[in-house]
């Protein structure tokens, strides 16, 4: 195979988006993701479409592929079958409206030698994609078009590796251990079943008490009652497990903090949203929940503070993988057929990267409103997002501009690892003067 003869030749031409920008499929996108963001549900001239949905109206057949269809044809037969999008690169020029058409070319950036990942052996090729737009519904032609913005993207054609015999996340001997529920402490778990943080408060000298006992350590009264914590808290020590790690734990190094609450109690937990060398002691974290699997579900701490996102809990239920493959004009069977996705190495289907995208976009426009600007969202697929599993959003502002221009880090974690990372660069209207 010459593959380094595709890099520059041209991917797709002329292509014409095949419906206008339209309220309905906008309407679809936001109900499969979850974002309320009004800004996307406006009538007439206010309404723009989501940032995140500029490859959505690009998707279904138009335009000549010739070189793209030729190259995909040559690694098929090379044995290189299945394929994964990894990595996502959007800028957004100006938002799309209500009534526009969209055009667009690409070009083959780049096809890389032949590279060994956990998925697999095979190739990356990189497209980049400029999409213009008219406003079809007001009369304008296509010579009208002005750039709407760029759409980088990289997929993996692959031969998958072997699978292994006990997928992580499948086996029942990689769960994570069971708590001890008994008498003492039913109600610290009946409170996190709940999403609440429950200490108990002694009845005779209020003194606050954590873990659950009994009675009191200050007084010894056997009378007390169970508060909620307020979520907000202070890293008071941490450490970092590197070795052994048990098969639940993940391959990486983790932070275990011991987290003083703001009622004065204090509880272990793992922090997330931050790498272990970035937690120091002191650090201000905030209550989230973790779902581990099915019967397992447990508080965590997420950095806070002005310059951190609140985390954001996503389940991923097959309803979500579904709908937003679908929001998103993704056919493709293995995000919704989970015979097909076995046949092609996964154990089930598995999110496509534009809903990743997309709920990338909700999570930073829930926490900006809806009158900021996404600018661009370039994120990097990690390990697949399967039904059952849950993304843990959290991020972290890296930047901030003069002009109200912010730059945002951004992770979703699942229970494999992180899913997704990435930037995001959000004008926030009226953040300065
Ligand atoms: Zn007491």
């Amino acid at each position: 195979m010459n593959l380094e003869a595709y890099r520059g030749l041209p991917s797709t031409v002329g292509g014409v988006g095949l419906d206008l920008v339209n309220a309905p499929m906008i309407r679809h996108w936001c109900e499969a993701l979850g974002d309320a963001n009004p800004a996307y549900a406006a009538a007439g001239p206010e309404a723009i479409a989501p940032p995140a949905m500029l490859q959505a109206w690009t998707m279904g057949p138009s335009g000549r592929r010739e070189h793209f269809d030729a190259l995909m044809r040559e690694l098929d037969a090379a044995g290189y079958a299945s394929v994964v999008a990894t990595d996502c690169e959007q800028q957004y020029v100006r938002p799309l409206r209500i009534g526009e058409r969209v055009l667009f070319d690409s070009d083959i950036e780049s096809v890389s030698a032949e590279k060994h990942t956990t998925l697999g052996t095979g190739y990356f090729v990189t497209t980049r994609m400029d999409v213009r737009a008219y406003d079809e519904a007001a009369g304008e032609k296509p010579g009208d078009a002005t750039p709407v913005g760029s759409h980088r993207f990289r997929i993996l054609k692959f031969t998958p590796a072997e699978r292994r015999e006990r997928p992580q996340g499948v086996d029942a001997k990689a769960l994570r251990p069971r708590p001890v529920v008994n008498r003492d402490n039913a109600g610290y778990w009946e409170g996190v079943a709940a999403g609440e943080l429950r200490f108990q408060r002694c009845d005779d000298c209020a003194a606050a008490r954590f873990p659950w006992l009994p009675g009191c350590n200050a007084c010894g009264s056997d009378r007390w009652h169970a508060e909620a914590a307020s979520g907000d808290g202070a890293v008071y020590s941490k450490v970092v497990v590197h070795h052994p790690l048990p098969p639940a734990f993940g391959t990486k190094p983790y932070p275990v903090a011991l987290v003083e609450l703001a009622e004065g109690v204090r509880i272990v937990a793992n922090v997330l949203g931050a790498a272990p060398d970035e937690i120091g002691i002191g650090m201000p974290v905030r209550l989230g929940f973790q779902r581990h699997d099915d019967a397992l579900l447990l508080p965590v701490f997420h950095p806070s503070g002005p310059d951190r996102l609140p985390p954001l809990r996503v389940p991923v239920t097959r309803t979500l993988i579904v709908a937003g493959a679908l929001a998103s004009r993704d056919y493709q069977e293995v995000h919704h057929d989970a015979e097909f996705a076995r046949t092609k190495g996964a154990p089930d289907i598995f999110m496509n990267i534009l809903t990743t995208n997309g709920l990338v976009g909700r999570y930073v426009t829930d926490w900006t409103g809806p009158d900021a600007r996404v600018e661009s969202i370039a994120i990097r697929l990690g390990v697949p997002a399967y039904p059952g599993d849950e993304l843990q959003f959290s991020g972290e502002v890296t930047e901030r501009g003069e002009d109200g221009r912010l730059m945002l880090a951004i992770r979703g974690t699942g229970r494999l690892g992180v899913h997704v990372s990435g930037t995001v660069k959000v004008r926030v209207k009226g953040a300065s003067a």
